[in-house]
C-alpha cells in the first residue's frame, strides 16, 4: 500500500509542466487524481494515460481559469467522480508576465489576477466543505516574491497574494487537521520559462544564481509537493517552502586565491 492509497487529489494545470509532474507523483503514491486543464485536452489525456500506464488512477477535468465561472465549472465535473470528498488540493495553474510596469495593460493585469489569484481563491472556497479531515491545500508560489524582477512585477504580485493566504487559511482549517502551505519554485524548465532559457547563455546565468548551480526540474518540485501531501508532513502548516536549489541567496563569492 502506498502513502496516498485511498486519497483523492485535484491538481490544477495538471496537463503539463510542474502540474503534470505533481499529478504523476501523487498518483504514484496511490491517490486518485483529477487532472485539470484549461484548453489542451490532448495534453491532459496524455497525463492521464501516463498515470494509467503506471497502474495509477486519474481523470481529466476542464475549466478555463480566465472565465468568471471557472470554479463552478470545475467542481461540477470534479466532485461526482471523487465521491464528494477531496483530500489534496494543489493550486498549480498559473500564467506568467514579462512586462515592466509601464507596459502592463489593464487587460493583462486583469487576466493574470483572474487566473493566478481570483480563480484559485474561488477554487479553495468551493473545496473547503469537501476537504477531508487531515486534508492538504498546497499552493504553488514563486521565489520571485523575495527578489526584485522588474519585468515580472504583475506576476510577482499575484504569487505574493496567493502566498499570503496560507497563514489565515491554516488557522481556519487547522481544527480539521488540514494543512495549508506554499511551495515556491525557482527557475524550472517548463513551457513558462522556455523564452528565458532558450539561449544557453541565459540558461547558464539563471543556473549560476542557484547555490546548487543548476536549473530546477519539474520533479524537484513534485517531490516536495508529494512530501507535503503525505503523512510525514502532517505537522507543517502555514509555511512557504522554498524549492529553488538556493536561488538568489546572495552573491556567490569565490574563495581568495
Ligand atoms: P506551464 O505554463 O507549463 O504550466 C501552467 C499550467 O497552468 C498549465 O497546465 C496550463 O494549462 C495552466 N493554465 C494556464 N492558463 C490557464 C487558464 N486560463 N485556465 C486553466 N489553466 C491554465 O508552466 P509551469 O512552469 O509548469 O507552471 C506551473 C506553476 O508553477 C505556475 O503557477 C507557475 O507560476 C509556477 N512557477 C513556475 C516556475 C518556473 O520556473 N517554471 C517558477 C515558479 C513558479
Amino acid at each position: 500500500m502506498n502513502v496516498l492509497t485511498g486519497k483523492t487529489a485535484l491538481v490544477t494545470g495538471g496537463s503539463r509542466g510542474i502540474g503534470r509532474a505533481v499529478a504523476l507523483r501523487l498518483a504514484e503514491d496511490g491517490a486518485l487524481v483529477a487532472v485539470h486543464y484549461g484548453g489542451n485536452r490532448e495534453a491532459a489525456d496524455d497525463t492521464v494515460r501516463q498515470i494509467n500506464d503506471k497502474g495509477g488512477r486519474a481523470f481529466a477535468v476542464r475549466a478555463d481559469f480566465a472565465a468568471p465561472d471557472a470554479a463552478d465549472r470545475l467542481f461540477e465535473q470534479l466532485l461526482p467522480p471523487l465521491g464528494d470528498r477531496l483530500d489534496i488540493l494543489v493550486n498549480n495553474a498559473g500564467i506568467g508576465s514579462t512586462s515592466p510596469i509601464g507596459a502592463v495593460s489593464t487587460e493583462e493585469l486583469d487576466r493574470i489576477f483572474t487566473v493566478n489569484v481570483r480563480t484559485p481563491f474561488l477554487v479553495i472556497q468551493k473545496a473547503i466543505p469537501s476537504l477531508s479531515h487531515g486534508g492538504r491545500v498546497i499552493n504553488i508560489g514563486s521565489t520571485a516574491t523575495r527578489v526584485a524582477v522588474s519585468t515580472q512585477i504583475a506576476y510577482t504580485m499575484t504569487k505574493a497574494a496567493l502566498d499570503s493566504m496560507a497563514a489565515s487559511l491554516a488557522n481556519e482549517l487547522g481544527p480539521r487537521g488540514i494543512t495549508v502551505n506554499t511551495v515556491a519554485p525557482g527557475v524550472v524548465r517548463t513551457d513558462m520559462t522556455e523564452g528565458h532559457l532558450s539561449s544557453p547563455e541565459g540558461a547558464a546565468v539563471l543556473a549560476s544564481i542557484a547555490a546548487l548551480g543548476r536549473l530546477g526540474e519539474v520533479d524537484d518540485v513534485a517531490r516536495l509537493v508529494g512530501f507535503l501531501a503525505g503523512p510525514e508532513a502532517a505537522w507543517i502548516t502555514g509555511q512557504t517552502l522554498d524549492c529553488s536549489g538556493g536561488m538568489w541567496l546572495g552573491p556567490i563569492i569565490p574563495p581568495q586565491a
